[in-house]
């Protein structure tokens, strides 16, 4: 089975008139604000799978800032998730500081929705490492099991539109403060699996995965390779970033990348199955 665990989709009305959403989202604005930043709905992504031989796929919202643009997206993945079911797995996302962000998520997981993300703190406007802040979230899904994806960045290398200021030390104090979590730090975690050849720092992220969106933007290919000598082949999952890249591209890249069978096999999609049943991280 081949999972593509981070793709995003928008609703109809976001896509047709996408100025209209920008008003206070300044990185919704910075993302999108040239049009000839694709976006795409459910349809496409679909299409896209097929073309890819992709069997399911993760859809992520925007990380807006404001939680009644979070909503309307959640429930336009609820509906994507329903139309498309065993092919559309949809993440809810909320503004952690937003009042109503627990109760929004909740309501998401009754609508169907198997996790939360991609949360990026430098669009909604907090500090993933102020565990306050999070912390109703990061509660809720620890005991609900649900994986909380969260956008990571490099700390050096190239400027890019998506480059934030949320760099691995970020990610590795949320995942100390809430050891429960299921975490998917994106984008290769912003290069924290090298970090894991720390023992106390692999241990300490013993329950984190790691995604490879839009990697052939970023990192040579022999990351693959490398990224599985740190911390194993079973936390690496294969991630397009789509619609920014197409998720063929992608599975592509991998198929190339000098990978045993066993863990192409688990990056394409069996790491990806545990991990939507709740179980991620055991030891390589
Ligand atoms: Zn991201």
């Amino acid at each position: 089975m081949i999972v593509d665990f981070h793709t995003h989709i928008f609703p109809p009305e976001m896509i047709a008139d996408r100025a209209r959403f920008m008003a206070g989202e300044d990185w919704f604005t910075h993302l999108y604000g040239d049009p000839a930043a694709r976006m795409a709905g459910a349809e496409e992504l679909i299409e896209e799978m097929d073309r890819a031989g992709v069997d399911k796929a993760v859809a992520l919202g925007f990380p807006f800032r404001s939680h009644d643009l979070c909503a309307r997206s959640n429930s336009y993945l609820a509906k994507a998730a329903r139309s498309w079911p065993g092919r559309i797995i949809g993440f809810a996302n909320a503004n952690p500081k937003a009042a109503g962000a627990l109760a929004e998520i909740e309501h998401c997981l009754e609508l169907g929705l198997k996790g939360i993300g991609e949360l990026v703190p430098d669009s909604q406007g907090f500090d993933l490492a102020d565990a306050g802040a999070i912390a109703p979230l990061a509660d809720l899904a620890a005991e609900n099991g649900l994986p909380m994806l969260i956008h990571l960045s490099e700390p050096v290398g190239h400027s890019y539109k998506g480059k934030s200021r949320t760099t691995p030390e970020k990610g590795y104090a949320l995942a100390r403060a809430f050891p429960a979590l299921k975490l998917v730090f994106a984008h290769w975690g912003g290069g924290l699996p090298f970090y894991e050849l720390m023992p106390e720092v692999r241990r300490d992220l013993a329950g984190a995965c790691y995604d490879s969106a839009a990697s052939p933007y970023l990192y040579d290919a022999k990351i693959f390779k490398v990224a599985v000598s740190l911390v194993g082949h079973k936390k690496i999952l294969f991630g397009s970033d789509f619609p920014l890249l197409s998720p063929e591209r992608c599975r592509r890249e991998i198929e190339a990348a000098g990978l045993s069978p066993a863990e192409m096999k688990a990056i394409l999609g069996g790491n990806a199955a545990r991990l939507l049943e709740g179980d991620c991280g055991e030891p390589a």
